[in-house]
């Protein structure tokens, strides 16, 4: 039984009408028209087309459905400083070579004299970011020009595409307010009780609810963890405007006095938002920040959101799985939830107790809970690191967020890179050595030293690497068609995309 029928939800009901067998498994949505969604969520991570092989979704028919565009990372700009820009790409910096990682090799460059180019320009995906264009990667293209990519899409249509997805494959749909949530001498929860009085059982449970946490939260009140001392980002405006010319394949994050300013190019229009810390500026004042900067007319009224970091310190309870804000929330800075969703979901599937066991395995559930953990305190760190590494002085926001001890964690990871150009690597989740190179980098950040097993390399055979490296990158970014181009031939010409390809 899954209730709410937001992005999570919906997500969570496609993805178990795949997996699991009907003649074994009776699947039940509950949402509220009343109550809505947040109807937010334009940017993802690659991880989401891994979602939709999952689902066997056809790629182009999606995209027209959801009115997706490809995106190849984030740009930063205003971060560190006014005016300085850089991108944190879906791809790679350069390549390993004998076993060492590139970014030590260009440090080293740099200290001998070399002369590198800005490492951005080590990374395909950086480049063409920077020339609005894009191809699909091929899967013969050699490591040193690695790249992968994301979609941005209408969070609403998204929504409508994996109901219809979902109710054609056996999810039973019903409408209705959940008014009251019961349970066993257990403890566990056995129904739901809808305003019109229908009462409905199950034996296990799915929180979509959103930020209410109905179940995981109000029932079986599974603690909230506070990450606002760290994260004091607590609101957004949103609101979507006019289609622009620059049809670009990143999504842009500007750097705002009080908080950052999203803008996602849609194929029917520009996703915009305004995230801001409550603290440091007022609801109308943010609002009118966000509509000064719009490339184009606003196509509606800007919608307020309000939300707090943090999560749930039980993820799974009893019969319960949060997933989607039910079970926590991080800004997305990083497009970070709707990853988060599938990651749960996939967890879900994997550690879900046979029908037959009749009864929660303990030790899967609290494996699900420790992945879950691990993830989310990985990804707040990689946010956090955004907001410390600045040079912003004199703003209360950027002042805060550089004089709040940081969690253990993050310090670990910033003494190892500030000594040796160290990053660890994580076998399972997120954010990989490349995303952290181009946050440390692209912040400012330089390591006092590199990893001395570079120097085996004699010093002109790397300057020779470093040339042919950068020429290589620069050609096959070079080559790819534009970012507008690629869309209309790949989903089917529109107006608004004939015109983006012509300007
Ligand atoms: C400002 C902002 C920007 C964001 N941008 C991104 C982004 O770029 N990328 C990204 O990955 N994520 C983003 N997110 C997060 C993303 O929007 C959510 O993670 C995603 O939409 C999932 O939401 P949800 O389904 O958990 O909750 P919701 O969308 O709130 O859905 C909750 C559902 O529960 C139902 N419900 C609630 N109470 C009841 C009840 N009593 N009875 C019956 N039904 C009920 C509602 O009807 C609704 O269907 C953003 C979030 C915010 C706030």
């Amino acid at each position: 039984m899954i209730v709410g029928g937001g992005s999570a939800g919906w997500m969570c009901a496609a993805a178990c009408a795949r997996v699991l067998h009907p003649a074994r498994y009776r699947l039940t949505l509950v949402e509220s028209d009343d109550i809505g969604t947040v109807g937010v969520g334009e940017a993802t991570l690659p991880a989401l087309r891994d979602f939709n092989t999952l689902l066997r979704i056809d790629e182009a028919q999606f995209m027209r459905e959801t009115q997706a565009t490809f995106k190849l990372g984030i740009e930063f700009r205003n971060w560190d400083w006014p005016g300085e820009h850089y991108v944190h790409p879906f791809g790679s910096f350069g390549q390993l070579w004998g076993g060492v990682e590139f970014q030590h090799h260009w440090m080293r460059a740099r200290q001998r004299g070399l002369n590198p180019a800005p490492l951005e320009e080590y990374s395909c995906a950086v480049r063409a970011c920077r020339r609005n264009a894009f191809d699909f990667p091929d899967q013969k293209t050699p490591r040193s020009t690695f790249y992968g990519y994301a979609y941005h899409f209408d969070a609403g249509l998204y929504a409508n595409f994996l109901r219809r997805w979902a109710t054609a494959r056996g999810v039973a749909r019903i409408e209705g307010q959940v008014i009251d949530v019961a349970q066993k001498e257990s403890g566990d929860i056995s129904g739901l009780t809808l305003k019109s009085g229908q009462k409905i059982e199950g034996d296990f449970f799915v929180d979509a609810s959103g930020f209410r946490s109905l179940l995981l939260g109000d029932k079986l009140e599974s603690a909230w963890e506070d990450w606002t001392h760290w994260l004091p980002c607590d609101r957004a405006w949103a609101v979507p405007c006019e289609r622009s010319a620059d049809f670009t394949p990143f999504t842009r994050s500007i750097a705002q006095r009080s908080g950052w300013i999203w803008r996602i190019p849609l194929q029917h229009r520009t996703g915009n938002g305004h995230v801001f810390a409550s603290r440091f500026i007022s609801d109308e004042q943010a609002r009118a920040t966000l509509l000064g900067q719009l490339d184009g007319p606003a196509l509606a009224e800007p919608k307020l959101l309000r939300f707090h970091a943090g999560r749930r310190r039980e993820a799974w309870k009893r019969n319960c799985v949060g997933i989607g804000l039910a079970s926590g929330f991080l800004e997305p800075l990083e497009s970070t939830s709707l990853f988060l969703i599938q990651q749960a979901i996939q967890d879900m599937l994997r550690y879900l107790p046979a029908p037959e066991t009749g009864g929660i395995d303990e030790r899967l559930s609290a494996e699900f809970n420790r992945r879950s953990d691990a993830l989310y305190e990985r990804i707040r760190d990689f946010l956090i690191l955004h907001y410390v590494a600045n040079r912003r002085h004199g703003e209360p926001l950027w002042d805060h967020v550089r004089s709040f001890p940081l969690p253990e964690s993050l310090q670990h990871k910033l003494k190892l890179f500030a000594s040796r150009g160290h990053v660890p690597y994580f076998k399972d989740g997120f954010f990989s050595r490349d995303s952290w190179l181009a946050v440390l980098f692209g912040q400012g950040l330089l390591p006092r030293a590199y990893d001395r097993l570079a120097d085996i390399i004699p010093i002109d055979e790397l300057d020779a690497k470093l040339r042919v490296l950068h020429a290589c990158v620069a050609t096959h970014a070079g080559e790819m068609p534009t970012h507008a181009d690629v869309i209309a031939r790949h989903c089917g010409e529109s107006e608004a995309l004939r015109v983006a390809a012509v300007t």
